[in-house]
């Protein structure tokens, strides 16, 4: 501990004010000094004053402590140059970059040191004139552990530990940099396949679960500098440098999609998802981060098309492909201005046919696009890229309006079908947006039925289910699409009365010829007639695929045999020409 004899700095004399008496004086000085003496032993850092040969003139109890060294190295006299040996200290990078202050300039500078023991202190010093120096000097372990852990926070994901976008990014354009030799290197991303349904289903708790074990998966199948991150969402990447590729990347892709296809055990529940991945290759594919995170985007969107559980390596074409989406989507918002076709969306329908009474019962509305260079685009291009964009959503209240307004001009017995897609379910304005299309069209509601395919029950289902039987309630009839097709179809014929299914075309086209196909499409007409739904078989094209399908017992029939999709205008007259039989 610093002797308290002695002076603080170099007294100037001091002199006596007018009129007191010296003793007064002393008495006043002494007490002052020792009230200073107190203040500076009793202040929550350490302050020690150094001569101008660094020699200690003087320092508080808590320089010792914050250093961790005996008191008896900051005896007045002793070098701090001695202090320091004792200290073992370090100065930090952070420090070193600050310049030392020069012998003999004045100012102020803050040095950071890292004594051995792991601790942060901050010695802040102020040079005097005359070369002597006032240090503080605190201990700042606890704040630099608070600071690196606001640091880690902003570059980890707080569910599952790994780093972030952005520390990946950075991380990824730092490989970039170094790596001047021109080595590969790898950038994967890649995406759950059923994450949604899992998370949806057994709820946020079980879907953070979920997140934290193919965290855990992931890292296990890295290897040395591999580097993991969470993109967000179910969204992942991996970036490999220094390693052969494609075959390392193609090696790695393999070992997380078969680890990540392996059951899940969530506790009370077991969960099967799945990955797709795509991957882009430094320098060939980009060589910033943003571009190769951007292709192998591009590469996963593939994988994803083609099935899921699978991966792809970016090619330049994926990129034209992109860009072509683009202006699709661009020309598709100018196809619907407010809400209103602008002549190039239009609908086409095509009739159904009851199977006893050989009458047209009802039309489908088939929406199509007559693109002003590119010709007609096929739904099956376009709808899923307006269900992307979500311009599904006006589109479909166009269609659902445009649909009802048509239908009226029909006979009373002939009902109009629409298709709404999943992404239309996902609002509850829906409901609203059918009923107005009804009441401005004045149809009942009676002749209006949507069909929907099983997508829509895979997302939010009670959500789903709560506006089917709504619609149900005012009186819409509601058709499943497709059947036969989707993973679960079976299962959702239970929870929900469907008043239709509809038998996909693929095993209609085929039932004629294949007794597989054939045994399929007698089972759904089974289901259907045990369930009291109506059956209708998409696609028939010749009388033996319809023979067929009477044969099996379907109720309604649609198909090129007795009529293409066709423009509104057209429509009557089919109706009228099929019930005179005259379609063949
Ligand atoms: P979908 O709902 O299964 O529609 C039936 C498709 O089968 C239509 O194709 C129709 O033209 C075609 N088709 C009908 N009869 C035959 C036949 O005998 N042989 C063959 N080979 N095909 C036949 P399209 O018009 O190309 O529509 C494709 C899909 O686009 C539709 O499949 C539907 O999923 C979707 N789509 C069409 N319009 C809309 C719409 O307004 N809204 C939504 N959300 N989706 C729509
Ligand atoms: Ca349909
Ligand atoms: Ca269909």
């Amino acid at each position: 501990m610093a002797d308290s004899s002695q002076p603080i700095a170099d007294p100037a004399p001091t002199p006596t004010r007018a009129g007191r008496p010296l003793s007064d004086e002393l008495e006043r000085l002494t007490r002052e000094n020792s009230l200073l003496r107190l203040a500076v032993e009793e202040m929550p850092q350490g302050l020690s004053v150094l001569d101008g040969q660094d020699c200690v003139v003087l320092a508080n109890r808590h320089v010792a402590s914050v250093w961790g060294v005996p008191a008896s190295l900051l005896e007045p006299g002793t070098t701090f140059q001695t202090f320091m040996t004792g200290a073992r200290a370090s100065e930090t990078e952070a420090s070193r970059q600050q310049p030392t202050p020069a012998k003999g300039s004045v100012g102020v500078r803050r040095r950071e040191w890292l004594t051995h023991d792991g601790r942060s202190i901050e010695v802040t010093v102020t040079r005097l004139a005359d070369g002597s120096t006032i240090a503080l000097h605190e201990d700042i372990t606890e704040q630099r552990r608070n600071e690196a852990r606001v640091a880690f926070h902003a570059r980890h994901d707080p569910l599952t530990a790994l780093p972030n976008r952005l520390a990946m990014r950075d991380e990824l354009k730092r490989q970039l940099v170094r790596n001047t030799r021109g080595e590969e290197l790898a950038v994967l991303c890649l995406d759950l396949d059923r994450f949604k349904i899992v998370n949806d289903t057994f709820g946020h708790a079980v879907g953070d679960l979920l997140l934290t074990q193919v965290a855990d998966r992931m890292r296990a199948c890295a290897r040395g500098t591999d580097y993991v991150a969470r993109m967000g969402g179910d969204e992942f990447a991996v970036f490999q440098c220094g390693t052969q590729q494609p075959a390392s990347a193609t090696a790695l892709g393999h070992r997380l999609i078969n680890a990540l296809s392996e059951p899940f055990d969530l506790g009370s529940q077991v969960a099967q998802i799945g990955a797709s991945i795509g991957i882009a290759l430094a320098p060939f594919d980009g060589d910033s981060p943003d571009a190769l995170l951007k292709n192998a985007d591009l590469a996963l969107y593939r994988a994803k098309a083609a099935g899921r559980g699978t991966q792809r390596f970016f090619e330049p074409a994926m990129d034209a492909q992109a860009q072509k989406r683009r202006a699709l989507e661009g020309d598709l918002r100018q196809a619907l201005v407010d809400g209103q076709s602008q002549g190039q969306l239009y609908l086409a329908y095509q009739p159904q046919v009851d199977l006893k009474t050989m009458q047209v019962t009802g039309v489908e509305a088939l929406l199509r696009w007559a693109h002003p260079t590119r010709g007609n685009v096929s739904p099956v291009e376009f709808i899923p890229l307006a269900e992307e964009t979500g311009l599904i959503v006006p589109i479909g209240t166009w269609v659902l309006a445009q649909a009802c307004r048509d239908a009226v001009q029909w006979p009373e017995h002939v009902r109009v079908a629409v298709n709404v897609s999943a992404v239309q379910f996902t609002r509850r304005a829906l409901l609203g947006e059918v009923m107005a299309a009804l009441n401005d069209a004045g149809l009942s509601a009676q002749r209006l039925e949507i069909e929907i395919t099983e997508s829509v029950l895979l997302q939010d289902q009670k959500q789903a289910l709560g506006l089917l039987t709504e619609l149900r309630a005012q009186g819409v009839r509601v058709a499943m699409d497709d059947f036969g097709t989707g993973y679960s179809s079976l299962s959702y014929l239970r929870s929900f009365a469907f008043d239709r299914i509809k038998i996909d075309r693929s095993f209609v086209h085929d039932a004629d010829r294949n007794p597989e196909a054939r045994a399929i499409v007698r089972a759904i007409a089974g289901l259907g007639a045990s369930l009291g739904m109506a059956v209708t078989a998409e696609g028939v094209e010749t009388l033996p695929q319809l023979d067929v399908i009477r044969d099996e017992a379907c109720t309604e029939v649609q198909g090129y045999l007795f009529s293409q999709p066709r423009p509104a205008s057209e429509i009557a007259g089919i109706i009228e020409r099929i019930a005179q039989n005259q379609w063949t």
